[in-house]
């Protein structure tokens, strides 16, 4: 039996009816980190020996008779840019490339304590900048399903390393479509959840305002079960919201609503490919079946979201990457021969290109002269576009859009068009500038390649996203 490619109830149900050990379950997910990731290099970093002595201590319990919970003996990856204590924690970028974390992030700190094994730090776009991988300063991760393609990013290496088996789940980071897109590239289930909803504490920042850490893994069950434990309050993030965080599997399991109303946003549909188009369609299809109504509706800023996202990411990644200047984090340059030598040269060599790029971005819309008409109307169009959102949902409880405008792409086929790579991000940016929860969904393949839709709610609801995830999921598997 591949133990590496069950669910999180199934494994927890065989350890628990002694099938199999927790060291079996390790070894498996190893074996198969071996065997492919030479090639695919989801992982930056593997930690065997820390899994292996987790695993030991799981198995001891067992033996010794004692409960364990759903979550315990379960392995996952974690996306370079969350800190667990003592690994090290790249961002995927050069400057931190021997960087190895002093404490846990308060979502790492919830999963251990749930009994979760980590099994390494997973490759992505250095400091999430991107939606290949390609801009890792480590190299590319492949996708799974063909090699040739990008895995999706920034979190390509968490998406690769679940749908392989390497792992049972994964913590991704998504700021404006980094756990969605790569979930939709390989084919599973990835949820950016509200904004406020997850802590932050312990993640290296990309866009503070935008930041949210989640789960990605092979069912929306397993989801559920992550997030109830990652989500909630933390005094170590102000931003995080008060609200109690439910039990998201009972509520999956117990919750009757009333039919839900869809609405598909028709600036979202427009010029999209036909074989995504009826995918779509047919996933549509799916939820009319199961009692769902599906009216259009409209959010007319959309055409400024792009825009209004890279000019209010790269203006708080300029400010939140300040502090990677060679003096106290990461990479120093040898020999300065005063302060600007030293951040000159630290910085020279230890970002790459669009990094850089953004840096220089973020400076320009925030320098004195350009704020008003840059930054700050960006500002002001990010009300808008939530305005957009907030009616929207006064008159729908789900909208339903595709996650990425085609399947995954070539390697290096848009390496060199950094424009046409911040285009594609069109249909997850908007709903990241709103803050709400929106869950990847795999819902067909064009050719071999997955394709998936994207599934919100409003905020804080994310249960209601989490039930036409599955939904869908029990009639179409
Ligand atoms: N592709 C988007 C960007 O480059 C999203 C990245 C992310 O969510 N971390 O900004």
């Amino acid at each position: 039996m591949s133990l590496n490619l069950l669910s999180i109830e199934e494994l927890h149900d065989g350890l628990a009816a002694k099938k199999f050990s927790c060291r079996e379950i390790i070894e498996d997910c190893l074996k198969c980190i071996k065997e492919k990731d030479g090639e695919i290099h989801a992982f930056l970093s593997v930690y065997p020996e820390m899994a292996l002595k987790c695993a030991d201590e799981v198995d001891s319990k067992i033996k010794a008779g004692e409960m364990i919970g759903l979550l315990e003996g379960i392995p996952f990856s974690v996306k370079d840019v969350i800190l667990v204590e003592d690994m090290s924690a790249t961002a995927g970028s050069k400057i931190l490339e021997f960087f190895v974390a002093p404490y846990d992030a308060t979502v790492i700190k919830r999963l251990k304590e749930a009994g979760a094994i980590v099994i390494g730090k997973t490759n992505c776009d250095a400091y999430g900048f991107g939606s290949s991988t390609e801009n890792s300063d480590f190299g590319v991760t492949k996708n799974p399903h063909d090699l040739t393609k990008v895995a999706g990013g920034s979190s390509g290496g968490a998406a690769a390393s679940v749908v392989s088996g390497m792992c049972t789940f994964a913590l991704g980071e998504d700021t404006g479509g980094s756990i969605r897109q790569p979930a939709s590239f390989c084919g599973i289930y990835g949820f950016k959840v509200s904004y406020g909803r997850v802590s932050r504490y312990g993640s290296i920042a990309y866009a503070s305002s935008f930041d949210s850490i989640g789960p990605m893994a092979r069912s929306t069950r397993d989801i559920a079960i992550v997030l109830s434990v990652i989500a909630g309050n933390d005094s170590l993030d102000a931003t995080t919201v008060p609200d109690l965080v439910p039990d998201y599997l009972v509520e999956l399991e117990t919750k009757k609503d009333k039919p839900k109303k869809i609405g598909l946003p028709k600036e979202y549909f427009n010029g999209l490919d036909t074989k995504t188009t009826a995918i779509i369609d047919s996933a549509l299809e799916v939820f009319r079946r199961k009692g769902y109504e599906v009216v259009e509706i409209s959010l007319p800023h959309t055409k400024y979201a792009i825009a209004c996202y890279y000019l209010l990411v790269t203006s708080e990644a300029s400010s939140n990457l300040a502090r990677l200047d060679g003096v106290r984090f990461g990479y120093r340059a040898p020999d300065p021969t005063n302060l600007e030598d030293l951040y000159k040269r630290s910085r020279t060599y230890g970002f790459g290109p669009e990094v850089k790029r953004r840096i220089i971005l973020g400076t320009f819309s925030l320098s004195s002269g350009y704020f008003d008409a840059y930054y700050k109307r960006a500002q002001k169009v990010r009300t808008l576009i939530r305005e957009d959102f907030k009616k929207a949902f006064e008159e729908v409880d789900l909208i339903i859009t595709p996650t990425s405008p085609f399947p995954a792409f070539s390697v290096g086929e848009k390496v060199d068009d950094p424009l046409t790579m911040y285009l594609a991000d069109i249909f997850t940016v908007g709903f990241s500038l709103a803050g709400l929860p929106t869950i990847n969904v795999p819902c067909g393949l064009i050719g071999h390649l997955p394709v998936g839709m994207q599934i919100t709610a409003s905020y804080l609801n994310e249960t209601s996203a989490l039930k036409a995830s599955l939904d869908f999921e029990q009639s179409h598997t």
